[in-house]
């Protein structure tokens, strides 16, 4: 899950992380409120989205007065960055920015810990950097088993020369960040940049959060950080579902029971020259309310003509898998795409019988059903099916 900016810095400001202090407008008359209670010019206003790159997309203005203010406001908030609307702005005291420096922490998935990454050239994303100049960056991976050390600050520290009027707000900084990362079950923690002032003291001039989705459970407190209005809004309705579902850019709906099972379905709908418009895994104990609703989930999806169910019954019944299916079809007036099932295990035999039997007695009539006996062979026909109906 990602959170916004503000979000971050006020989540940060808990775990004593020095940031500015700023508040959030919707509106040109709230930014012109909080600029007048802020009392302190230069302000900047920051564009608030869940994307990065937000300054060279004009998403970021320093404003000596007023009127500035007023104009970076609207600006602002009638911009759209990579594709995403602005609906917010973040006002917040600007910082006299004299060196811009990159701290980050992930989980680093090939040593299986949290990793410090740092680098003295701040503001640019790291990817870039990593790119462009990948020995200007330090990896520090942080032991799980005992956490961040004095040691650790130091290395960091002394790798970006940090200048000593700064260490203490740095320390504070790189403290703050590992202690959320770890207790808020961060996948990505993010200073950039960590800004190092005129005055001489450090401070997080912009943060990014995102947080592990397994372990939101966990984490009650974090739900209304939630801004469904930046997701992908299949996800959500999908997440709402509980269903886990990832939207691809193909035209093959793939409706699967078990993750491994999922991903070797897209697999194989590559290898015979598809694309899978989607990642599904409908779950081991599949039930037929879910299977309508992951019908109902991926046909909301225009780029979609043709759905592929693979099912392997072990826990899950192939006749519950079925009764799902005509299920979603009786509660449509019209399911104008054709569906290939490959159904097999607990129950196939039953599973096939209800689908012949009752095929025509649903409400959506003509849906076009091909049971298919092998993934496979079903994989091959979805194929098929969509090619000549993108052809059509
Ligand atoms: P991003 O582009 O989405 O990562 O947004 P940032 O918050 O990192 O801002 C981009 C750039 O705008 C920074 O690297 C700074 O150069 C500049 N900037 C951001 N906030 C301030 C500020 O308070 N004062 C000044 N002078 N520049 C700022
Ligand atoms: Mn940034």
């Amino acid at each position: 899950m990602k959170i916004h900016e503000y979000q971050a810095k006020e989540l940060l400001a808990q775990y004593k992380v020095p940031t500015p202090k700023g508040q959030v407008a919707t509106t040109v008359g709230e930014a012109e409120k909080i600029a007048s209670d802020l009392m302190c010019w230069p302000l900047v206003v920051k564009a608030q989205v869940h994307v990065g790159g937000r300054g060279k997309a004009g998403g970021v203005k320093v404003v000596k007065d007023m009127a500035a203010l007023k104009g970076a406001a609207e600006s602002i908030l009638n911009l759209s960055i990579k594709g995403i609307k602005v609906r917010k702005v973040l006002i917040e005291p600007a910082v006299d920015i004299k060196q811009e420096i990159y701290l980050g922490l992930i989980l680093d998935r090939s040593t299986q810990r949290p990793v410090i990454m740092a680098c003295a050239e701040g503001g640019v994303e790291i990817e870039e950097l990593a790119v462009t100049n990948p020995d200007a960056i330090l990896k520090l991976p942080i032991p799980p088993t005992y956490g961040l050390r004095p040691h650790h600050v130091r290395e960091v520290a002394t790798f970006l020369r940090i200048p000593e009027t700064a260490k203490k707000s740095f320390n504070a900084i790189m403290g703050g960040l590992v202690k959320a990362f770890y207790e808020k079950d961060c996948s990505l923690a993010e200073v950039n940049p960590l800004v190092i002032t005129g005055l001489g003291d450090a401070i997080a001039c912009d943060a990014k959060i995102n947080f592990d989705d397994n372990a939101l459970y966990k984490h009650p407190e974090l739900e209304s950080l939630r801004d469904t209005g930046e997701e992908e809004p299949l996800e959500v309705l999908a997440s709402e579902k509980k269903l886990n579902y990832v939207k691809l850019e193909g035209k093959i709906g793939c409706i699967v029971n078990g993750a491994g099972l999922a991903m070797g379905t897209m697999d194989i709908v590559k290898h015979f020259g598809g694309e899978p418009a989607n990642f599904l895994d409908i779950g081991g104990g599949a039930k037929a309310e879910q299977v309508a609703d992951a019908l109902k989930l991926i046909t909301a999806d225009p780029n979609v003509n043709t759905i592929f169910f693979n099912i392997f019954g072990g826990i899950v019944r192939c006749d519950l898998v079925a009764q799902g299916i005509l299920q979603a079809l009786d509660s449509m007036d019209k399911f104008p795409y054709p569906i290939v099932i490959r159904l097999s295990g607990t129950n196939e035999e039953i599973a096939k019988q209800i689908l012949d039997e009752n095929k025509g007695k649903v409400k959506s009539k003509g849906t076009e059903m091909t049971l298919m006996p092998t993934m496979a062979e079903g994989a091959r026909k979805a194929v098929e099916i969509s090619k000549s109906r993108a052809a059509a």
